[in-house]
């Protein structure tokens, strides 16, 4: 997977969030694969051989947690 970079993060997830509401940047959030808590801004995006893009866990590569594995704090 190649990490594809987002200049503009929010307009990004308006157009690639896979669920109805999109959740604010700024609004945090726990990965199921990593546990850890982090900011819906701090995703990154990676991209695989064929060119399909995913919104993907901060701590991609470390982590393979996804956009589904976040559970929304608060
Ligand atoms: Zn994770």
């Amino acid at each position: 997977m190649e990490e594809v970079i987002i200049n503009d993060k929010e307009k990004y997830l308006r157009e690639n969030y896979p669920f109805g509401n999109i959740p604010e940047l700024d609004s945090e959030i726990v990965c199921l694969h990593c546990n850890n808590i982090f900011k819906v801004g701090q995703y990154k995006v990676f991209k695989d051989d064929y060119d399909e893009e995913y919104i993907c866990c901060p701590d991609t590569p470390k982590c393979n947690g996804s956009v589904i594995d976040w559970i929304p704090l608060g």
